[in-house]
């Protein structure tokens, strides 16, 4: 018998048939003799209603009345779910985030869970009830709801997980598990039986949206075995662990991920003197505008050339500071552009082994892609492409580390 924390994100609770859907599902679990604490999101599409609803009163709602109206949305899916337990014969029991009490800090909109109470739970529990929580809320130390930031439901079930000292938390969602790369770029992208939280965090970073990423580095941070599934197919999904078991077959990359978010900016022919990194980085970061990758070149004639990526949101703003910056430094030209794209291989098993940086550069040059800019860290390798050639770049990639599906499979 087992503990089992399982989260049922917004469409597998978007309409009263799914949330009976997932009941049903829950029960199986119940009748294998598990206990069974369910996070849920709100509805689909639910959030976005109440939030448009405030803007309607103000651009800038009061983040404390903002959490409590959204943190009715899930409100209705625990107990719409507790109800539809109770039909099939399930004994359920919902609780908000304040009722569990998992406190919360005073963050209005971007709370951090502080400590979770699993007195109640566990008490339930033992009473033979599955419980339902409300995910994305919580409660400060003064009694204010608070939630969790957009996604948040995944925290909460991962939280709970580790508060209860559950065996897994799974979550469940509309795709089946992790995949090698984005399958609607690659036809033959193959579902991972298991990746490390790692190598999540660096998918998850990269634009892959299968989870939150706060959730992740709870669940590496507390050891919580982590399994995403589909909500409503049958099949193993894939979890995400802490071990790094190396096998003959197990694929050097595990994934490819990729985004097309970023920008570029370059300051050309700055006087090369000591501090010129901070002179230029300094003021974008007093912007808040958050820099990725960075490449200086090595100076000739006593200048540099400087080039930095940034999120294309905060373009037009470190634009801006960046022209002020070389106008102060007496620097030549400031160049910006939006059409690239950032492409990275991530996997562990770079950490073992050689040459995994120049397989993809020679895959990349035999499609002809130029790479603008290269970043590694030990289980990633990045590189800045133009943004036209992503598709391409991805699909070479997929192939050249050997992660298509056989023939037959994956289409
Ligand atoms: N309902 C919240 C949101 O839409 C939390 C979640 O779904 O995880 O962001
Ligand atoms: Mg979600």
């Amino acid at each position: 018998m087992a503990l089992i924390v399982q989260k049922f994100g917004g469409t597998s609770v978007g309409s009263v048939e799914r949330i009976e859907q997932v009941a049903a599902k829950v029960k199986k679990f119940r009748d294998n003799g598990d206990d069974i604490v369910v996070v849920v999101s709100a509805m689909s599409g639910e959030t976005n209603r109440l939030i448009d609803l405030a803007k309607q009163i103000s651009d800038q709602p009061v983040a404390r009345e903002l959490d409590v109206m959204v943190s009715t949305g899930e409100q209705v899916t625990i107990a719409l779910l507790a109800m539809a337990l109770i039909k099939i014969g399930v004994p359920a029991v919902s609780y908000t985030g304040s009722q569990v009490r998992i406190l919360t800090d005073s963050a209005h909109t971007k709370a951090r869970i502080l400590q979770i109470d699993s007195q109640q739970i566990h008490k339930e529990l033992k009473a033979g009830r599955v419980v339902v929580v409300a995910g994305f809320q919580g409660v400060d130390e003064a009694g204010n709801i608070t939630t969790l930031g957009r996604g948040g439901s995944d925290t909460t079930g991962v939280a709970l997980a580790a508060a209860l000292k559950a065996d897994e938390c799974q979550i469940y969602t509309d795709v089946d598990g992790v995949y090698t790369t984005d399958p609607r770029v690659v036809a033959k992208a193959q579902r991972l039986d298991k990746i490390t939280f790692e190598e999540m965090l660096e998918m998850a970073s990269l634009g892959s949206k299968v989870l939150q990423i706060r959730a992740v580095e709870f669940a590496g941070k507390y050891s919580v075995p982590l399994r995403v599934l589909h909500s409503f197919q049958e099949g193993p999904g894939t979890l995400i662990t802490l071990d790094e078991e190396e096998s003959m077959e197990q694929p050097i990359i595990s994934g490819i991920a990729f985004n097309r978010d970023e920008a570029k900016l370059t300051i050309r022919g700055v006087p090369d003197t000591p501090g010129v990194a901070f002179k230029i980085l300094g003021p974008i970061s007093s912007a808040n505008v958050e820099v990725d990758m960075i490449v200086q070149n090595v100076a000739h004639d006593n200048t540099t050339d400087f080039t930095f990526t940034v999120h294309r949101n905060d373009y037009h703003n470190a634009l801006q500071v960046l022209e002020g910056i070389a106008r102060d430094m007496g620097a030549r030209e400031v160049i910006g552009d939006v059409d690239i794209a950032k492409v990275s291989i991530v996997g562990v098993g770079m950490r073992s082994h050689a040459g995994v940086a120049s397989r993809m550069f020679e895959a990349l040059a035999k499609e002809n892609i130029n790479i603008q800019m290269i970043s590694t860290s030990e289980i990633k390798v990045s590189v800045v492409i133009e943004e036209k050639y992503l598709e391409l770049a991805v699909r070479a990639l997929h192939t050249a580390f050997e992660l298509d599906a056989p023939a037959g499979k994956g289409d």
